[in-house]
């Protein structure tokens, strides 16, 4: 058996024409650009080409994009300066901070500055708050990528195992809580777990969110299972591979994502989202 293959570049472009849309919409009946600032600090190579993609989406979508970037070196209260005044900007409705940020700066106190309202990649504790008492607002991009990418494909999801292995606030937990009120029962795993394959062998739906190439193999999936995998890992040859093994995993599950073209492009098109319901909830929408 081979699984159905979760095309996350289409799902993707599909939301992207929507929203493409939506942004017309918006200017032409509101006045209103929705706008996207980006804070990058420092040169890590793969948060500028991180950036770039975001700013290109953004540009492909009608959205503007403010670029502000520091020296590797800025300060923790530099950092907090440029965040206050992105908050009070009326041109901007979405603030992300490209993470990592280099050690002298306190990554959750920089989080912690944005303005939930303008919040869109999620990680404001209020925003996390929201999510974990039901009542979302901006939920993280990354795993409400994932969600659209199931439902997208049709797959069911209420009495269902879901078994994550990663429990970092920007991906594990959040993705944890939106499968459970999808009616999912729901491990987390993580670098303590025993016997992580025995786990995985559980899954209905396997979410592998970890920074590991190739750790989970065919053996540790479910036959007919759905398996999502986050991981995006530079191997030595420069190419990109996810958390799992394809090719043995393939052959089990019942519908895959790959790397590249799976989750990547979904995380991508829901800062687009993110930050149009931004725009258009600033504009009393
Ligand atoms: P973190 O490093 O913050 O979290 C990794 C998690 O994996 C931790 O909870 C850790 O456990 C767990 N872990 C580490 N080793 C093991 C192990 N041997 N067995 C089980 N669990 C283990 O990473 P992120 O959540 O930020 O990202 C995870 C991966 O997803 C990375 O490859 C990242 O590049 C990718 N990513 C991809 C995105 C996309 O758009 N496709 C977006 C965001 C991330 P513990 O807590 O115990 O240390």
């Amino acid at each position: 058996m081979s699984a159905k293959i979760i095309d996350g570049k289409t799902i993707a472009k599909e939301l992207r024409a929507e929203l493409k849309t939506e942004v017309e919409e918006l200017k032409e009946t509101h006045g209103v650009t929705p706008g996207l600032a980006v804070v990058l600090v420092g040169d890590d190579p793969a948060s500028h080409v991180y950036v770039r993609n975001k700013h290109r989406a953004c540009e492909r979508a009608g959205i503007a994009t403010k670029d502000v970037r520091l020296e590797d070196d800025a300060s923790h209260e530099e950092v907090i300066k440029v965040v206050r005044e992105l908050n009070e900007d009326p041109d901007v409705h979405g603030i992300l901070v490209q993470l990592p940020l280099p050690d002298q700066i306190d990554e959750d106190e920089i989080l912690n500055t944005i303005d939930p309202k303008k919040d869109v990649d999620g990680f404001h504790p209020f925003n996390m708050g929201l999510l974990l008492s039901g009542q979302p607002s901006f939920v993280a991009c990354t795993p409400k990528g994932v969600m659209h990418m199931i439902e997208t494909m049709g797959i069911d999801l209420t009495g269902k195992e879901a078994v994550i292995v990663g429990r970092s606030n920007i991906v594990g937990k959040p993705q944890a809580l939106l499968l459970l009120y999808e009616h999912c029962t729901v491990t987390i795993c993580h670098s303590r777990t025993k016997d992580l394959a025995e786990h995985c062998r559980n899954a209905d739906v396997l979410v592998a969110a970890v920074g590991r190439a190739h750790m989970i193999t065919g053996d540790m999936i479910k036959p007919g299972a759905t398996v999502i995998d986050v991981g995006i890992n530079r191997l030595d040859d420069g190419s990109l591979a996810g958390d799992v093994e394809f090719d043995s995993a393939v052959e089990v599950a019942g519908a895959i994502t790959p790397v590249p073209g799976g989750v990547g492009p979904m995380t991508i098109a829901m800062l687009l989202r993110n930050t149009v319901d931004a725009a258009q909830a600033a504009a009393g929408l």
